[in-house]
């Protein structure tokens, strides 16, 4: 089972699906910090789906991650790090943030 260190705190990364995990039905991934896990949907190509589903499922799991982060830091429950829109604009961006710090020789 792959884990994830969470400063200092190992968290289980798992797929699954809406069949084993009711949760599934209402989201791609979720964090639950009581069991430190990350759940990732098994997303399957549907006529509906998204065209690129690996990197659509590689920005949930950097999504679920980021809570993980946030919570970790203490910063869970009615603060800006429950903001879904904020943690989704992390995920989406950090692989750009990392390449202009890397370039930046700021790492
Ligand atoms: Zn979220």
């Amino acid at each position: 089972m792959q884990t994830v260190n969470v400063l200092g705190s190992k968290y289980k990364l798992v797929e699954s699906n809406s069949g084993k995990d009711v949760i599934l039905e209402r989201a791609d991934g979720y964090c639950d910090n009581t069991t430190k896990t990350l759940v990732i949907k098994n997303l399957l190509p549907e006529p509906n789906s998204l065209g690129n589903l690996s990197e659509y499922k590689k920005r949930v799991v950097r999504h679920e991650i980021i809570h993980a982060f946030l919570f970790e830091s203490g910063l869970a429950g009615e603060s800006w790090a429950d903001n879904e829109e904020i943690v989704d604009w992390i995920a989406y961006q950090f692989p750009k943030l990392l390449q202009a710090f890397q370039s930046a020789n700021a790492l």
